[in-house]
């Protein structure tokens, strides 16, 4: 499978900003680390895989930072945030992008694979953002969750997944309410079809091809999505460009829930 992560300058104005990226060291969560350096920021990039992260953070612009960390770990939150602060002293954009995805039917369901997908789906995004909280009313900065077209349930097989996505545009909603008053801003993203790894155990189940035309069927534009276009809409709405947006869970899925 080919992934492609290559991004261009396209005129974001992140200058002296700093923004938090979860799962950047692929797909969606590295297209948006690019994007945002691009624009000027200096992304902190969070996920397990500190070498893969180091990588990358070594072909940005601008200054950065890299904290290897597992979020199913409680004390991965309180890590995120004394590190983000020790070297940039603010936060401007959290982008809560990491997430776990298991296919399986509900009838195989186990309690541990359950909580893993709420934990780092969930409850560890509700952290992330009770825990800069302050931080972000200090800078009026704002927060973008990377949700699921799964949040409706369509897909099947996807019980927890799903759950976890339904229950992360519950959260943007209450947020962007909650801290309105305090200027800061919460939306959500939620991709369709995008060729990302996430896809890697279906592909080696089914076959990627066969997959890959299937799926296509129901999308209206016709095409699989790129970590890249949904990047775009992520730092749309991280942007002064969205400045009166708050509450949304913008879908970017090629038409597919419109069908
Ligand atoms: P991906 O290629 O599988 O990347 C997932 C990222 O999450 C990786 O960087 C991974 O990093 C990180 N991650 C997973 N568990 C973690 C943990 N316990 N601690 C720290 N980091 C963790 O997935 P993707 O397709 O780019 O997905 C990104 C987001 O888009 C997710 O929220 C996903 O639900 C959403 N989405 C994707 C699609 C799609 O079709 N691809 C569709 C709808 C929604 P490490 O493994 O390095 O830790």
């Amino acid at each position: 499978m080919q992934v492609s992560c290559q991004y261009g300058d396209m005129g974001w104005d992140f200058d002296g900003k700093v923004a938090v990226v979860t799962g950047a060291s692929r797909g969606i969560g590295e297209a948006t680390v690019r994007a945002l350096d691009a624009g000027g920021a200096r992304v902190v990039l969070v996920s397990r895989s500190g070498s893969t992260l180091n990588e990358i953070a070594s072909g940005l612009a601008n200054d950065s930072l890299v904290i290897d960390c597992d979020l199913s770990d409680d004390e991965s939150v309180s890590v995120i945030r004394e590190c983000t602060l020790d070297k940039f002293e603010r936060i401007d954009v959290l982008v809560n992008n990491a997430a776990v995805e298991r296919n399986e039917p509900a009838h195989r369901a186990t309690a541990a694979a359950i909580d893993e997908t709420l934990l780092v789906n969930l409850r560890q995004v509700f952290m992330l953002c009770s825990a800069f909280a302050k931080d972000l009313f200090a800078t009026q900065g704002n927060v973008v969750n990377v949700t699921s077209t799964a949040a409706a349930g369509a897909g099947g097989t996807q019980g927890a997944y799903a759950a976890s996505k339904g229950g992360l545009n519950t959260l943007t909603k209450n947020l962007s309410n909650e801290w309105a008053n305090k200027r800061v801003r919460c939306n959500a993203v939620a991709p369709g079809l995008v060729l990302t790894e996430m896809w890697e155990p279906t592909f080696e189940k089914l076959g990627e091809q066969t997959v890959m035309e299937a799926f296509v069927k129901r999308v209206p534009l016709g095409k699989w999505g790129t970590p890249e276009e949904i990047a775009n809409v992520i730092c749309f709405l991280a942007s002064e460009l969205a400045s009166y947006v708050t509450g949304q869970v913008v879908r970017v899925d090629g038409g597919m829930l419109n069908l």
